[in-house]
């Protein structure tokens, strides 16, 4: 019996990502994110805008990809809460930028043009 060749391929890279993923995020993985939420308890986007919310997730700020170093690399990791992790951090994975304003109504995103003008505020630019 023949089978389609990029059935084989998919069925193949699901099964190597689901061993991949258990391979990382075993009882090892467990143990040091709840030692890192120990350390860092509150969640650093919502931080970011103000709130006081407690973290539940560690985060890679660089998407690990299945590299072993990156993964288990400390100073790649943030402490989020769910709603931002699912949210907020997929979507800027997803769009490459992260939505939302911090109080002062300059935008989350540090990469964005606002964030770019040296202490000036668009209001300073005029219209
Ligand atoms: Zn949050």
């Amino acid at each position: 019996m023949a089978i389609e060749g990029s059935s084989v391929t998919h069925a193949r890279s699901a099964a190597a990502y689901r061993a991949d993923h258990d391979r990382l995020y075993g009882r090892r993985w467990r143990r040091a994110a709840k030692r890192f939420l120990f350390g860092q308890p509150l969640c650093r986007l919502c931080f970011d805008i103000g709130l006081t919310v407690a973290a539940s997730v560690v985060d890679h700020i660089q998407p690990h990809q299945g590299d072993f170093a990156l993964f288990w690399d400390e100073g790649n990791w943030q402490s989020l809460c769910k709603p931002c992790h699912d949210g907020a951090k997929a979507q800027l994975e997803r769009t490459g930028a992260l939505r939302g304003c911090r109080p002062d109504g300059l935008p989350v995103d540090a990469s964005h043009p606002w964030n770019c003008l040296g202490g000036a505020t668009p209001a300073d630019l005029g219209p």
